[in-house]
């Protein structure tokens, strides 16, 4: 089927995750022309995407609620949101709802709920549809982008953002050996897994980040009472987010560090203040967080990669920090001489009848475990567009249409966001946001990352598209 929206306007949005509709929402709370916006999604709810789709209410957001508000305009919104609705969504908010890190499912229904308030109020003339399809490609044109879907559709546009987020990468053949053993679960969202395996006796966890905390939270909901034993290649333990306040802008203090080195070498030393003065270190996300975009752009690919390599774990354990309720479901653990953790890498997993064995590297040397669950909770992203098989990512690559990032991660882009051919032609119809622009931008998956994104996205399309509306008036 061919549809032709004869509309100097059109919108259509590729992927109905959180940046997806968040960038619906701001085009139609800020145009001043009707707009006709499609959103492509899978999904049958816009706005949840991979993060905001758990059902389990003790996966909580990363940050108080008072930060995560959709108006940066209005930072009361999500907290006054939660105010009202939150009760009739199964959720009691406490006294001091901004400080709180209210459940990710709720959060979900948050950007939902606004969707559809953003649609109500649109402009008259706007039209506004939900395709429940994938695109599968996409071929430009200097006016014009024609995609077609996974429904047998083919749709025209003015523009079309990208806001695909995140891929996961195939099982490893040491996961496929267990895949479809009772006692796996490939990640801590697969909720029949964890119900399979909360009797057991002892559960493996294989990675210690935020993922880890979401899978000790819903399995103690649960009623486990066996023991954890957690393992990560460096041996670094996420830890709870404390109410740090920014101490000193350090990195302003002299010229950028251009190599990966010299900024280990000024955090470490900033750290080593905070800790003389007795002052929290989680001051240093706070002071770093403002310096990362012109520090990525300073850089050259060599120390981009450089970085990834090698301090790329370091920053994610400082960056990401959690919740402080659901973290306490590991703090209990700890307490209570059931969780343990040690640096290890994972060398085979094998089905050993009702149990999974496990062949573990330590310091020690090496040594094989059984254990009645095992829990993948390393949160895969695959984030080099030349290793994603989805259908789309490949023909958008193998077209020329997109190029993958130099660095490995995502696609290149101007730092607006603008899509750049593999010819290196800049796409001025075609932009991305989120996930994508990770090689362009380092940060780029956060709610607050997403959210200043999504805004200058909104901006920017529709300081394009007024003056043809108001030209064909
Ligand atoms: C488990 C988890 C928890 C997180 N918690 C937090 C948090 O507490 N705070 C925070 O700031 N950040 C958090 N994040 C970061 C998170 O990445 C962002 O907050 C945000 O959800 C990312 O939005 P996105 O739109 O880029 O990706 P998603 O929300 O995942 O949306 C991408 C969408 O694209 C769709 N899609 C893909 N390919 C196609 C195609 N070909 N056609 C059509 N649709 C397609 C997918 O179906 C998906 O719904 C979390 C991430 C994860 C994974």
């Amino acid at each position: 089927m061919y549809i032709d929206p004869h509309s100097h306007h059109s919108i259509v949005i590729i992927g109905g995750g959180f940046a997806g509709a968040l960038t619906a929402i701001k085009l139609l709370d800020r145009t001043e022309v009707p707009l006709w916006i499609t959103i492509l999604e899978p999904r049958e709810e816009l706005g949840r995407g991979v993060a905001y789709s758990t059902t389990e209410a003790v996966h909580l957001v990363n940050g108080p609620a008072s930060t995560f508000s959709l108006h940066p305009e209005e930072p009361d919104h999500l907290v006054h949101w939660l105010a009202g609705n939150a009760s009739q969504y199964g959720w009691t908010p406490p006294a001091d709802i901004a400080g709180s890190f209210p459940p990710r499912c709720l959060y979900g229904t948050y950007v939902r709920d606004e969707l559809s308030r953003a649609i109500a109020g649109a402009r008259a003339g706007s039209t506004f549809r939900h395709i429940r399809a994938s695109a599968t490609n996409l071929v430009s044109a200097p006016h014009k982008v024609r995609i077609t879907t996974s429904a047998g559709q083919t749709l025209e546009a003015d523009e079309v953002i990208l806001a695909l987020g995140v891929f996961q990468p195939p099982l490893s053949p040491r996961e496929a050996s267990v895949a479809d053993h009772p006692a796996f679960a490939a990640s801590p969202w697969d909720v029949a897994a964890l119900d399979r395996v909360a009797d057991a006796g002892e559960i493996l966890l294989i990675g210690s980040s935020l993922s880890m905390v979401d899978a000790v939270a819903s399995l103690e909901a649960r009623g486990f009472r066996g023991r954890y034993q957690a393992i990560s290649r460096r041996g670094q333990l996420i830890e709870v987010r404390r109410n740090a306040e920014l101490e000193r802008d350090f990195l302003a203090e002299g010229p950028l560090p251009t190599t990966a080195r010299a900024l280990l070498s000024v955090v470490k030393a900033e750290r080593r203040a905070l800790a003389a003065a007795a002052k929290d270190w989680q001051a240093l996300p706070l002071a770093i967080r403002p310096y990362i975009l012109p520090l990525w752009q300073k850089a050259g690919d060599a120390e981009r990669s450089r970085f990834a390599r090698h301090l790329r774990a370091f920053w994610d354990v400082t960056a990401h920090r959690a919740a402080p309720d659901s973290y306490r479901a590991v703090t209990d653990a700890i307490a209570e001489g059931r969780f343990q953790h040690q640096p290890a890498r994972l060398l085979a997993l094998k089905p050993a009848g009702g149990l999974i064995a496990a062949t573990l590297k330590t310091r020690s040397g090496t040594h094989r475990r059984s254990f009645g669950g095992v829990i993948d909770c390393r949160g895969h992203q695959l984030h080099d567009w030349r290793c994603i098989s989805d259908p789309f990512v490949r023909n958008l690559v193998e077209s020329g249409e997109v190029s993958p990032h130099s660095t490995g991660f995502g696609i290149d882009a101007t730092p607006e966001g603008d899509v750049i051919s593999e010819e290196g032609r800049v796409h001025r119809n075609i932009s991305a946001i989120g996930h994508p622009l990770r090689g362009v931008a380092w940060e780029s998956s956060s709610i607050t990352e997403q959210r200043t994104q999504a805004i200058a996205l909104a901006d920017r399309i529709l300081s394009k598209l007024t003056p043809l509306a108001l030209a064909a008036s």
